[in-house]
């Protein structure tokens, strides 16, 4: 079992949950973080930490498509510990729904 990021994260990318996270298991694309599933303990201490409420336990229905999204792209993407400047409209996309045609498949600069 791991926890998973969901869309909820794109264009919001707060990466409140990287400080917290004992296994250093996330990983940062352009507009967004996932979780590496094989690396993560299932602790579940970034769920309450993330403000756009993105995180859930792969047990969860809103799960769906993005365990394998998770997996894809943190084969790909670089490893993030310590945690940067969210974009400036983090706030503006917070809560929005459907943002999986926003997301950027690039890798963080
Ligand atoms: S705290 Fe939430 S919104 Fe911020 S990077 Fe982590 S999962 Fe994404
Ligand atoms: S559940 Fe724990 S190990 Fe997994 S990503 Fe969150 S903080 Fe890291």
């Amino acid at each position: 079992m791991a926890y998973v990021v969901t869309d909820g994260c794109i264009r919001c990318k707060y990466m409140d949950c990287v400080s917290v996270c004992p296994v250093d298991c996330f990983y940062a694309g352009e507009n967004m973080l996932v979780i590496h599933p094989d690396e993560c303990i299932d602790c579940g201490v970034c769920e309450p930490e993330c403000p756009a409420e993105a995180i859930v336990p792969d047990t969860d229905p809103r799960a769906g498509e993005w365990l394998a999204l998770n997996a894809e792209y943190a084969a790909t993407w670089p490893n993030i510990t310590e945690k940067g400047e969210p974009p400036a409209d983090a706030d503006d996309w917070k809560g929005k729904a459907g943002k999986l045609a926003l997301l950027d498949p690039a890798p963080a600069a």
